[in-house]
């Protein structure tokens, strides 16, 4: 078996189909992911995704009995063999059980019986009180009343949503995520995630063409953030881990530590915990 690194996200890696175990620099110790996303379809198309061949859609159907074959014997191998003193850094511990594919989760039909897995699985290995169920989710069908009952459901065990907003600037969505900008449909899916739960904003702040975020960008970001100030949990702030995987003729680039930490510094006027990841 090989080991693991916060540099090797393959999903493969362990050769099994929906479960993966990766070291999450922001989980702070072993996440234990959910690949929803088979067919490596999203609804969005970011220019940095590092999924390799992307395409636009939903996932394809989930075989339900495999994937909750795959999240018991991750957690028997986690919580009663050997795996994280074999294959991890000392004194790593799991952290959280994330959704977290190669496309968005949410988009998954069969999402609800899936959190209903998880759920009967954090049970049955007593992890109530010891891991976060996490959603790593791009929010656009946050809204939806399916995935607002879905993720309700999770009232024993801690829960976070990390959502993305990159820009709320028109011109920035439409370049970096691929899609049409809608403020009113980002307004009411982060109220609604608001609603069901502890949620922070992940933010990739790449530059493009040479070119950080613009002032305007950043104060408009601010601006609508504010909006939401006491409800948040906080932002995380990352550039680009690994290459992007898609065909672009734009050119983009990670930021510099010291360049991050200068957008961090400009939203600061939030008041809200800003974490940094490069
Ligand atoms: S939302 Fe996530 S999975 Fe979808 S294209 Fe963007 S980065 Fe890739």
């Amino acid at each position: 078996m090989a080991t693991l690194s916060i540099l090797n996200h393959d999903r493969k890696i362990f050769d099994k189909k929906y479960i993966y175990p990766v070291l999450s620099r922001r989980a702070g110790g072993l996440s234990l992911g959910i690949n929803l996303n088979t067919n490596n379809a999203c609804n969005w198309q970011c220019i940095y995704c590092e999924i390799p061949n992307l395409t636009r859609g939903k996932p394809e159907s989930i075989d339900t009995k495999l994937l909750k074959e795959e999240l018991f014997f991750w957690l028997h191998e986690i919580t009663q063999n050997n795996f994280l003193s074999n294959h991890a850094p000392p004194d790593t511990l799991l952290k959280d059980i994330a959704f977290s594919g190669n496309g968005e989760p949410t988009a998954a039909k069969e999402f609800e019986e899936v959190i209903n897995i998880v759920i009967t699985a954090i049970n049955e290995f007593k992890l109530n009180n010891l891991i976060t169920i996490r959603l790593i989710t791009n929010g656009s069908y946050m809204s939806d009343q399916s995935v607002q009952n879905a993720w309700s459901l999770i009232n024993q065990t801690p829960k976070e949503v990390w959502f993305k907003i990159d820009s709320v600037d028109n011109d920035d969505i439409k370049m970096i995520n691929q899609i049409n900008p809608s403020l009113n449909a980002t307004k009411k899916n982060i109220e609604s995630c608001l609603d069901v739960s502890p949620t922070i904003i992940q933010t990739c702040v790449i530059k493009i063409n040479g070119e950080l975020p613009s002032k305007k960008s950043i104060d408009q970001y601010i601006s609508f953030l504010k909006n939401y100030e006491k409800k948040l949990k906080g932002i995380h702030l990352y550039s680009l881990a690994r290459p992007t995987e898609q065909k672009i003729t734009t050119k983009i680039e990670r930021l510099t530590e010291k360049e991050l930490q200068s957008v961090a510094d400009k939203i600061s006027v939030l008041n809200l915990p800003i974490s940094t990841y490069i």
